[in-house]
């Protein structure tokens, strides 16, 4: 049976905030998407998260049906997620309280994303007696495998924490059968607690568009040749391989220029070499600064101009567990050539919507690049099956797994609580 009240646990970011820059990313694009699928059958969702300023209320409307609780745990500013562990305790008291002035068992599921969240999930559980159902999204384990150069390795409290959520759920959410892999082989799950639940495009939005139009409304020429790059600014998502293949691109063709264009859409995200400012500086001595446009992060429809307006979107990652940058850039008709890391070989299928590169070789991805912008008939053939390919998610279909997870997750529990009972 569907569960008639959901908490959703998103302690470090609030699905309210603008993604592509600090914390905000696909976590808070995949619980805004959800919930609000999930309050249109009926079901009502509240996601608890952190306060991170005196003048938010208490609650505010996400959607119809989807109420977003701010909890105080801490000062009332942004804290960096290695600060969060210290907050926990007064989070976990802020859901368990809003709950107590409900009527008992007013939540009937729980549903956690990212360890904090866990941590939190776990002893609402036993309090409440309903089951926790978790997503990761992203493990350190996994992270730690495969650093970019500069980035710091996940902190052991991080994978401790993680290894605890995964013994406590009673049902693991993994957006990829991969991730559903490193969970059981890397963090010891249960096979049969773990479900694969494919995260979701928005396909109203993302659809493809006149590309001209889409290059006058952001200033870019007609004629340009335009590589993209969308996402928060970090050294896991790699934005500087972008702009090392373009100056290897412009050093074998260099005719190219004048037309050449790569555009960075997002903002910082974390401390020290990942900020913007090390990308300019990268652009400079790369000697691409003019070719390169940076732009912040963009809401919505603008977004959608982006990826019309692009002949390639590039997704460099060193570790990525789906990349809903690669499924928007696809339903907007432009191919994405993407690492072969992690869920990116599920969200971008290789020679038939996008390119998938085995190794992050400034040449590799110069190669891959000029594949697509510089060959028009392979660019279309796979603009066309990319619309398609990315059709085939959406978080209509994300919520409807979700929700059928949730039914086998209530009945596992309350299977387990019987025999506890006899
Ligand atoms: N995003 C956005 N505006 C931006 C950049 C990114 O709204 O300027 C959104 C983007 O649409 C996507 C999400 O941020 O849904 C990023 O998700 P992804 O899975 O690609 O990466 P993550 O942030 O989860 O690592």
């Amino acid at each position: 049976m569907w569960p008639r009240r959901v908490a959703v646990l998103s302690v470090h970011t609030s699905p309210l905030e603008q993604p592509g820059t600090g914390d905000a990313g696909g976590m808070n694009v995949y619980i805004t998407h959800t919930a609000t699928e999930m309050a249109r059958r009926g079901i009502s969702v509240e996601v608890f998260t952190r306060a991170t300023s005196s003048d938010q209320p208490p609650a505010a409307e996400l959607a119809p049906g989807v109420l977003v609780r701010h909890i105080p745990a801490g000062p009332f500013e942004p804290l960096a997620r290695d600060e969060l562990p210290a907050q926990l305790c007064a989070f976990t008291s802020g859901v368990l309280r809003t709950e107590a002035f409900h009527e008992p068992g007013y939540y009937d599921l729980i549903h956690s994303h990212y360890w904090l969240s866990g941590q939190v999930g776990w002893l609402a559980r036993d309090r409440w007696g309903v089951p926790l159902v978790h997503t990761a999204h992203t493990l350190a384990k996994v992270k730690n495998a495969a650093l970019a150069d500069g980035d710091k390795p996940e902190p052991r409290t991080r994978v401790i924490g993680e290894e605890q959520v995964v013994a406590e759920a009673d049902c693991l959410v993994a957006n990829t059968s991969v991730e559903a892999g490193q969970l059981v082989g890397l963090y010891g799950a249960d096979p049969n607690a773990v479900r694969t639940v494919s995260p979701g495009v928005d396909v109203e939005r993302f659809t493809p568009g006149p590309r001209a139009d889409a290059r006058r409304r952001i200033g870019v020429p007609a004629d340009a040749i335009v590589l993209a790059f969308v996402g928060r600014i970090q050294p896991l998502k790699a934005p500087d391989v972008l702009l090392r293949a373009a100056a290897r691109l412009l050093e074998r063709q260099p005719e190219l220029a004048g037309r050449l264009v790569v555009l960075v859409v997002g903002g910082p995200s974390g401390n020290g070499l990942e900020q913007p400012r090390a990308l300019r500086d990268l652009a400079v001595s790369l000697g691409i600064e003019k070719q390169t446009v940076f732009l912040p992060p963009q809401p919505g429809e603008e977004l959608a101009t982006v990826y019309r307006a692009a002949d390639v979107v590039a997704v460099p990652s060193y570790n990525e567990s789906f990349g809903l940058v690669a499924l928007e850039a696809q339903a907007c008709g432009t191919p994405v050539v993407a690492a072969e890391v992690g869920g990116l070989p599920v969200a971008v299928a290789h020679r038939e919507s996008g390119l998938l590169v085995p190794s992050h070789a400034d040449d590799d991805w110069a190669a891959a690049l000029a594949d697509v912008a510089l060959r028009p008939g392979l660019r279309e053939a796979l603009a066309v099956n990319a619309v398609r390919h990315a059709r085939r998610f959406s978080w209509s279909r994300t919520t409807d797994a979700l929700l059928s997870t949730y039914a086998a997750a209530a009945d596992s529990f309350s299977a387990l609580r019987s025999e506890v009972a006899v």
